[in-house]
């Protein structure tokens, strides 16, 4: 019977039911209603693997989940490139156990049982890993669905994603060069750069490493001659590259605080689209104070993983651009949450999409940015061919605008045989030191 003759039935069985005569009982009409309503067989979830691989040299790491449908399968991202090794255990010694044998449908279920399954919950391992398992289940969802993930949210707002490139050089007149081929390339939005998140034009033989303390291979990062020379290349780059490009800036937390305030009241003269970063997680109270003093929008948030770090900046409109790592914070069920409460506060999307994000990650934060209404911009990412071949069906860019396929879930798949031969590199790959002059540890 398919669904309509079935809802028909079912009233039918109603009306017949006030004058004594239905054959079935109520229950079993509800059951059959259920069943043909979801459409769909119910699946279990067989097994859930981490697959690590580095096609770029930076460490992927994307969590599979098959189920009890020979060949249907979901990809999730679980990217901790710093730390990749403790995800795959809490994925394949921890989640994997947890999740095998529950139904494949019922993703929020899933996502509140498998947070606190720990019990100490939150940080960026157990996020990632959660992540991974969360965005493959939606995957799943879409195949089943026969659908795209944007769709499940809603359909699309927009006809791509448009994006954000990232513009550096060693000098003014590199980065300049850096911006213009940007702009030729159709990027409307460029963030900017001097020498990376360094001050490259000071001495590369600063005092700790004349003093020998540290290594040689930590790097150097003043803050007054960093602040000088933003407020300069905004200036070069406004004269050089003209009023109409949208700039922006990452200060990547690495200053005092009333120094990032004091440069961003400098850089309101530019009208940067926004600047990102100003502080450390543990100095969220200066947003107040730097509300207070300037107009120039803000994004926030690439290294939260927990919602008290974001509730209070977005509720108090102390933010204008909300710029977490998606799977830092636990999955796509999060962040289409997180995008809703700052809907209400007229804070835009600006997920965090740098390399260390698979093209599965990069897919689940477009396929999300085509589906909300506060959306604000998606910051691009550049893969190269051996990334494509280990991942068909990545999003692609063009003329400064996100594209995903429209196959069914995220659009993604991953060929684990080519992906075997990416090994990781053998560095652990964890942060490198950043010191000021005299050799003191600088955040983040
Ligand atoms: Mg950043």
């Amino acid at each position: 019977m398919n669904r309509r003759n079935l809802i028909k039935g079912f009233g039918f069985g109603i009306a017949a039911g006030t004058l004594g005569i239905v054959s079935k009982s109520d229950e079993v009409m509800a059951n059959e209603y259920t069943k043909a309503t979801k459409g769909l067989p119910a699946l279990k979830i067989t097994n859930v693997k981490a697959i690590l691989t580095a096609p770029q040299r930076i460490r992927l790491c994307v969590v599979k989940v098959e189920t009890s449908e020979p060949g249907l399968y979901g990809l999730g991202c679980a990217t901790f490139n710093q730390r990749p090794l403790p995800v795959v255990a809490a994925v394949d010694k921890y989640l994997n156990p947890f999740a095998k044998g529950r139904d494949v449908d019922n993703i929020e279920d899933m996502w509140q049982n498998a947070y606190t399954s720990s019990y100490w919950r939150n940080g960026p391992v157990l996020n990632n890993a959660l992540c991974g398992l969360d965005q493959a289940l939606w995957d799943i969802k879409g195949k089943r669905a026969n659908m795209p993930v944007y769709q499940l949210l809603g359909g699309k707002c927009r006809f791509a994603v448009d994006c954000y490139t990232h513009c550096g050089g060693r000098d003014f007149a590199q980065t300049e060069r850096s911006v213009r081929r940007a702009m030729e390339e159709g990027f409307r939005h460029i963030r900017i750069q001097l020498g990376g998140y360094g001050s490259p034009h000071l001495s590369k033989t600063p005092a700790f490493k004349e003093a020998g303390f540290g290594l040689p291979s930590d790097s150097l990062m003043e803050p007054g001659p960093y602040v000088r020379a933003t407020v300069k290349m905004f200036e070069h780059i406004r004269k050089a590259c003209g009023d109409e490009v949208e700039l922006l800036h990452d200060i990547h937390e690495r200053i005092p605080p009333i120094q990032a305030i004091n440069l961003i009241k400098q850089l309101e003269q530019y009208h940067p689209f926004f600047i990102e970063d100003p502080f450390a997680p543990e100095d969220n109270g200066y947003f107040r104070m730097l509300r207070q003093q300037t107009s120039v929008p803000i994004a926030m948030g690439e290294l939260f993983n927990n919602p008290h770090e974001w509730t209070g900046l977005i509720s108090e409109r102390l933010i204008d651009f909300i710029r977490v790592h998606i799977s830092q914070i636990g999955g796509l069920s999060v962040a289409r949450k997180l995008a809703a409460l700052c809907e209400w506060f007229n804070v835009r999307t600006a997920w965090h999409g740098p390399g260390d994000v698979s093209p599965v990650g990069h897919a689940a934060n477009a396929h999300l940015d085509l589906a909300v209404s506060n959306f604000g911009i998606q910051e691009a990412v550049h893969f190269n061919d051996k990334t494509r071949e280990v991942f068909p069906g990545s999003p692609t860019v063009k003329n400064g605008y996100m594209y995903v396929n429209e196959a069914p879930g995220f659009g993604v798949d991953i060929n684990e045989e080519l992906a075997a031969k990416f090994p990781l590199p053998d560095h652990p790959g964890y942060w490198r030191p950043v010191r000021r002059s005299d050799g003191t540890a600088v955040r983040p």
